[in-house]
């Protein structure tokens, strides 16, 4: 190497270190609120003098400031003074594409939607192409709406209902909306001016579960999202699990039933054709319960009220939840299970019935371990999971 060559090699090396450093507290404020200089360091191994160092970079960039919650005045400048995550200071947009509709937010660096939005779209006739435009329509008409600088967006994720492929650049198959090899990231890039990322939805919901949920030893962390389908998506050892070229993990599609009704895949008997809003809303159908909300919560009122048809297609909904989650479990350890979706409000008392089924299933030193329990990420665990994948690959990755 020559002399010159040695000389840019060392300062890409010294950019690189100052780089990592940088991610390294970022991440460290992101998950653990505001700290002082001297903990920072301490917890991350790093010299007071680099910490120093990088935490003033960050405050002049905006992204971190002095002084934490109940601080009133901050010593500037002092290893004693706590130093926050400044969450305003940039911006992501998520866009989840669900079967008929489309969420979005414009998120902070905690994946917080701070402004919101969704459109319908015509699952039966709506070609991916008129979906795309929609997306990009609506995005940019949401900035607009906010006056959000656009300086300040670092990118735009999107949670699609489906594998990707290795790039996240493109959603391979949405079997729900009959969608093959739609070409999101291209798409959107070329109608925002803003980098975007493409995740699995359901992948991209437990990586924010796990990052923003707020779950103590939640790792590995599965999450199952039951609404038209079955999807499901895991974090192991503090990573996206991404199996194989397209990442899939197709819990929805395990055999729960022999010789049952036929699937969308083209298989029988899958979970999704008998643990999803649909199989509950035609369930329904042959009992006398109360009209209006949601399926699951109208299921769950009859059983209140001692309908014992009810209470039946409530075991049978538990059971071949149980069974699939059961699978899972023994497969991929998890020690949590979030659910979402038709479950994201669904009361205590239904968890526990859960938790009791899933224990008599599931290998026997792993029945202590596991727990299954509600999202904490509410309505918005879409818009959000794509929020996490942004912030992971243009902010904290
Ligand atoms: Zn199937």
């Amino acid at each position: 190497m020559t002399p010159e060559g040695d000389v840019t090699h060392k300062r890409s090396s010294i950019r690189d270190v100052g780089r990592l450093h940088r991610r390294l507290v970022l991440r460290a404020l992101r998950d653990g609120g505001p700290k002082a200089r001297i903990e920072l360091a301490r917890e991350l191994g790093l010299s007071a003098t680099t910490m120093t160092r990088v935490v003033a970079q960050l405050i002049e960039d905006g992204f971190a400031t002095e002084g934490g919650p109940g601080e009133s005045e901050p010593r500037v400048g002092r290893p004693s003074t706590a130093v926050s995550l400044a969450p305003e200071a940039s911006w992501v947009v998520g866009v989840q594409v669900g079967a008929g509709t489309l969420q979005f937010g414009v998120c902070d660096l905690l994946g917080r939607p701070v402004w919101t939005a969704s459109e319908d779209f015509d699952v039966s006739s709506d070609t991916p192409t008129h979906v795309l435009d929609l997306i990009e329509t609506r995005i940019n008409r949401l900035l607009a709406e906010h006056d959000v600088d656009r300086r300040r967006v670092l990118g735009i994720g999107v949670a699609a209902p489906g594998p990707v492929d290795v790039a996240n650049r493109r959603n391979v198959l949405a079997i729900n909306l009959g969608w093959r090899d739609v070409p999101f990231s291209d798409h959107i890039e070329a109608a925002t001016g803003q980098s975007t990322v493409v995740d699995h939805n359901v992948r991209a919901m437990a990586a924010a579960e796990a990052t923003f949920g707020g779950h103590a030893d939640a790792d590995p962390l599965l999450y199952v999202y039951i609404n038209t389908g079955v999807g499901a998506g895991a974090v192991i050892a503090g990573e996206p699990f991404r199996p194989g070229p397209y990442g899939v993990t197709e819990l929805g599609h395990l055999q729960v039933v022999e010789k049952g009704r036929r699937c969308t895949c083209g298989a029988t008997g899958c979970l999704e054709t008998v643990a999803s809003e649909p199989y509950v809303a035609q369930q329904l159908e042959n009992i006398a319960s109360p009209p209006g909300d949601r399926p699951l919560t109208r299921l769950l009122d009859a059983v209140g009220q001692g309908d014992a048809r009810a209470a039946e297609i409530l075991d049978d909904l538990v059971g071949h939840l149980t069974t699939g989650l059961a699978s899972a479990v023994n497969l991929l350890n998890p020690r949590l299970i979030v659910l979402g979706g038709m479950f994201e409000e669904a009361p205590a008392a239904l968890f526990d019935t859960i938790n009791e089924s899933l224990v008599t299933k599931v290998f026997p030193v792993l029945r202590a371990e596991v727990r299954v329990e509600r999202t904490r990420l509410g309505a918005h665990a879409g818009v959000m999971g794509a929020a996490t994948v942004a912030l992971d690959r243009y902010f904290y990755g």
